[in-house]
């Protein structure tokens, strides 16, 4: 069975949407990978770093999905990075009200010696230095994937683009794909960030679905159109979870795969919004996710002749 190394911010969040308001409730970009990728039943571990503020019962939370917690760093006296959101009515929009770094500020990553093989490297939301430091432990991997936000495009886009040529796969979304290629067609910015390395780029549109550019190839993956979307947060890396969830599982890079993966990673996505913060992920069952599945397959299907 394959390995997957997950690297991201294990965190606590505080979160506004027009349905509510919550005080620090568990997120980090590398919880909503771990949750996600959980669902496939993969070999996987996550290294980042708490502080001694952080509850045990989180740590136990991962655990008890079979996420390898080894390589999650306590350090007792300093305090847990720390972010707040708010969105507004339209929840395609949000502003980052505070973003503490805490311990991550001086985050040393060390990956576990049972997963310097993994052949599935997932490099979540830390300082692009911290991904590639992680990355450079890794021995010999099959695919590395890697998202980013617009905080590192504004902070050290240098260092960003040193992880970024080193990465087969890059999710960012629509905004910052504009950001980092200075192109306002998603079509040319996708061309714009391959030819910085990455071979597959993969555009997250939040409530417009997902695009998957290779070479001159081109996938759209729909978002399931919900009635209600309580919570973002989390979406876009419990999309980039399930899409390297699907292909730890399956070990197959072909681009009809690499769609599946997509597709996964919408299906994913769809639950993650429907409660506040990781609640949804964490009672989510394999029965529903194949139910979603059957709703994504006719929402897109058509049958249809040219005249
Ligand atoms: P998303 O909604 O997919 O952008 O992910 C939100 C998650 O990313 C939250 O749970 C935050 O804890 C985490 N996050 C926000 N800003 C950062 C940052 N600068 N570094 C690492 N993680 C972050």
């Amino acid at each position: 069975m394959s390995k997957l190394l997950i690297i991201g911010s294990v965190a606590f969040d505080a979160i506004e949407t027009p349905y509510g308001k919550t005080d620090k409730i568990l997120g980090g970009a590398g919880t909503y990978i771990g949750l996600s990728a959980s669902n496939f039943n993969v070999d996987s571990a996550i290294v980042s770093v708490v502080g001694g503020d952080f509850p045990d019962k989180y740590i136990e939370l991962l655990a008890s999905k079979n996420i390898n917690t080894e390589g999650i760093e306590i350090v007792k006296d300093g305090k847990t990075f720390f972010w707040s959101g708010k969105y507004h009515t339209n929840l395609n929009k949000r502003d980052t009200i505070e973003t503490q770094l805490n311990v991550l500020a001086d985050f040393n990553p060390v990956v576990p010696t049972a997963y310097k093989d993994a052949e599935y490297v997932m490099l979540g939301n830390l300082h692009p230095l911290v991904q590639l430091s992680a990355l450079e432990q890794i021995e010999n991997p099959k695919l590395v994937v890697l998202d980013t936000m617009n905080f590192w495009m504004d902070s050290c886009l240098d260092d960003l683009k040193k992880v970024i040529a080193k990465v087969d796969v890059i999710t960012i979304n629509d905004e910052e794909a504009r950001q980092l290629s200075g192109e306002e067609s998603l079509v040319q910015a996708a061309r714009v960030i391959e030819a910085m390395g990455p071979k597959y780029v993969v555009i997250k549109k939040g409530e417009h679905g997902a695009l998957l550019f290779y070479e001159d190839q081109t996938f759209f993956a729909p978002a399931l159109p919900l009635e209600e979307v309580f919570d973002p947060t989390g979406a876009g890396d419990t999309f980039a979870g399930g899409f390297i969830g699907y292909l730890t599982k399956t070990d197959n890079l072909s681009f009809d795969n690499m769609k599946n993966a997509v597709i996964y990673g919408s299906n994913l996505a769809s639950f993650s919004v429907e409660k506040f913060g990781t609640n949804r992920m964490q009672e989510l069952t394999k029965k529903e996710i194949g139910e979603r599945l059957e709703a994504f397959k006719q929402l897109t299907h058509f049958n249809i002749k040219s005249y």
